[in-house]
């Protein structure tokens, strides 16, 4: 959620600075700001509104140096405003400081801080407490002729680490102070931060690709470290004042991965990307040999493997969806009792586990804090915490007993979608494996390989109806709504197939199983709501047939989305049919899932809505 970016180097800070903000503007985001150090004076230009606003205030009155900081809020203290907007300043105007997250005891933090005598706070935000109480702690330690005088540098470190000791709460943190030239300090807790290291310069980000235009080397820092930065070296240490163990890795992508192309939005480029994404998550995975995937991430014997008898799976929003397209895969291929929880929930109320139970956290950031939250609660209570992410190094990946990595390349459009078909293939192959331990046969185990390795060109037969939905998504551009209905596997994608509606055209959307219509849902049903059916050729078709009758017979308009001889069958009953691949049920979502896709994409152009950074929508959600 919203982003950090600072620079401590030889090139001047502001194009860096800028240039790494517009690549975290996917992440969601109400204002944004800068400060650079110019000789011995902090420059600051601030805003809220999108980062081209600040780039025009930046071109008016350019900042020149070369250190700094800067962000992108996403107001939780106060309202999106300039004078809120980051960075904030302490008592002295000297030093400045950018934060992500919450400072949840920031009122008792003010209070006292006022009863000192420090009445000079400009904003509502919880930030700019924690700004002057650094600021504070780092002028009192100027020396009192007692203890033995520290260096400047020292002394910020150590005023951060005091101020944070004080904190209740999630921070990702990067500030910079006037009188100490070419040094910035971060710090994180729940809210994540890479340190970047480069040539005689060295960066801090919320996220990679902020700087992989600038270095590949980064080192991915944990809750309650520390870092001090300056051009030619770094320090990691605790909150607590300990050394802290870190390594440096290569970020797995280049600047190229992050780019549009040639699509005019990267949420259209994911959705494309689709083939080649469902393909390197099973790339090295499958054992045509074994008739099994092979899954050496997971950090579990064969034995152990064997005896999990419980599966819990848990997510939040596309994630969720995929869990719940998992627990229906889990229980039909390994026969293993699976569910499927809110992340938000599960953390919070007390699940009863057996003891061979494994918990899956899926997260394509790995940093979804209620995901996080989640997992933390089921490793605190002793049961294997298993992540399924794409970020690699990310928390949720770090934190966990073991897990699957999506590889699925960056996903920088809001609107989750390459990484939930991405999902759904990781928990076939989590099915396979656990399935061949248990009842499925060698042959049985040949077939779900056939049908994994034969998805990446039926998603591009999918992929060349775009023009087809996208006439659709036109036909229905002034719809008031619009109903998605799905049974069995396909009762998930319905209600993805709602939330990509909701998430990019904002339009009311609801997703339900096809059978709940009669319970309730008919009432809504009217000619200018259409109703959207995922009905492929399978066992349950005649059923969901008896639901679009139903629908039909009071004049709402439906578009099916079929297979086989559906079509046929529906010729006469949906205005519109888009017609897949036809599949097995275990891996049919991952071809129904992309026809909502692409119809919320071209409805949302059609409807002129930002598709990539919709209203409201923050991409990583580091916030519960
Ligand atoms: N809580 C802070 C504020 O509202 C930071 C929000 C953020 O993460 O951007 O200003």
């Amino acid at each position: 959620m919203c982003g950090i970016v600072g620079y401590v180097g030889r090139s001047e800070a502001a194009p860096i600075l800028l240039d790494g903000l517009r690549r975290l503007e996917y992440r969601g985001y109400d204002s944004a700001g800068v400060a650079i150090v110019d000789g011995d004076r902090v420059e600051t230009r601030k805003c809220a509104g999108r980062i081209a606003e600040l780039a025009k205030l930046m071109t008016a009155r350019p900042p020149t140096g070369t250190y700094g900081i800067s962000h992108t809020r996403w107001a939780t203290h106060g309202k999106a405003t300039d004078q809120n907007a980051h960075p904030h300043f302490d008592a002295s105007g000297k030093l400045a400081l950018v934060h992500n997250g919450v400072i949840e005891n920031y009122q008792a933090l003010k209070d006292e801080l006022i009863q000192e005598g420090d009445n000079s706070f400009t904003s509502e935000t919880d930030t700019e407490v924690l700004a002057h109480l650094v600021g504070k702690l780092y002028d009192a330690s100027s020396g009192n002729g007692t203890s033995p005088v520290q260096t400047p540098k020292a002394r910020l470190v150590n005023a951060l680490r005091t101020a944070l000791q004080q904190v209740i709460g999630t921070y990702g943190i990067a500030l910079v102070h006037q009188d100490i030239p070419d040094f910035i300090v971060g710090a994180r807790r729940g809210s994540p931060l890479v340190l970047g290291v480069g040539k005689e310069e060295n960066f801090l980000a919320s996220d990679v690709s902020a700087i992989v235009a600038y270095t590949r080397d980064a080192v991915y820092l944990n809750d309650f470290d520390v870092v001090a930065v300056e051009r030619d070296k770094f320090e990691i240490s605790s909150v607590a004042g300990e050394g802290s163990n870190y390594e440096v890795s290569k970020v797995e992508f280049t600047d190229e991965d992050i780019k549009k192309g040639d699509y005019p939005h990267y949420m259209l480029k994911e959705i494309f990307e689709q083939a080649g994404s469902v393909r390197d998550a099973m790339r090295g995975r499958l054992s045509p040999e074994e008739c099994t995937a092979k899954l050496g991430g997971l950090n579990m014997t064969t034995a152990e493997l064997r005896d999990v008898c419980r599966v819990v799976l848990t997510g939040c929003g596309t994630a969720l969806h995929a869990g719940m397209i998992g627990e229906y895969i889990l229980e039909q291929l390994a026969g293993i009792p699976t569910e499927i929880e809110y992340a938000s929930e599960f953390r919070h109320r007390n699940t009863p586990m057996t003891r061979d139970t494994v918990v899956f956290a899926i997260s394509q950031s790995g940093e979804t804090a209620d995901t996080l939250g989640a997992m933390r609660e089921s490793k605190r209570k002793g049961y294997r915490s298993l992540g399924i992410c794409n970020n690699v190094a990310s928390t949720i990946a770090r934190e966990s007993d073991g897990g699957v990595y999506m590889h699925a390349g960056p996903e920088i459009g809001v609107a989750a979608t390459k990484s939930f078909t991405s999902q759904v293939v990781i928990l076939n192959l989590i099915g396979l494996l656990l399935g061949r331990m248990r009842h499925l046969s060698t042959s049985e185990g040949t077939q779900i390989i056939a049908a994994l390795q034969s998805l990446p060109e039926q998603i591009e037969e999918v992929l060349n109806l775009s023009d087809q939905i996208k006439a659709i998504a036109k036909k229905y551009a002034s719809a008031s709504g619009m109903l998605f209905f799905g049974r069995q596997f396909n009762f998930p994608v319905a209600l993805e197939g709602a939330l990509k509606m909701k998430e990019i055209t904002y339009l009311f959307a609801e997703g339900h199983p096809s059978a709940e219509l009669k319970h309730g849902i008919i009432a809504l049903v009217r000619p200018d709501l259409p109703s959207v059916f995922i009905a492929p050729d399978d066992a349950v078709f005649s059923k969901n047939v008896n639901n679009i009758e139903q629908v039909k017979a009071r004049k709402g308009p439906v578009i099916a989305i079929t297979s086989g001889e559906g079509a046929g069958r529906l010729a006469k009953l949906a205005e519109d049919i888009i017609t897949v691949p036809k599949v097995p049920d275990f891996v049919s979502p991952i071809l129904t899932v992309v026809p909502l896709q692409l119809l919320a994409y071209h409805l949302a152009v059609e409807l002129g809505r930002d598709v990539d950074k919709p209203r409201n929508l923050a991409k990583s959600v580091t916030v519960e």
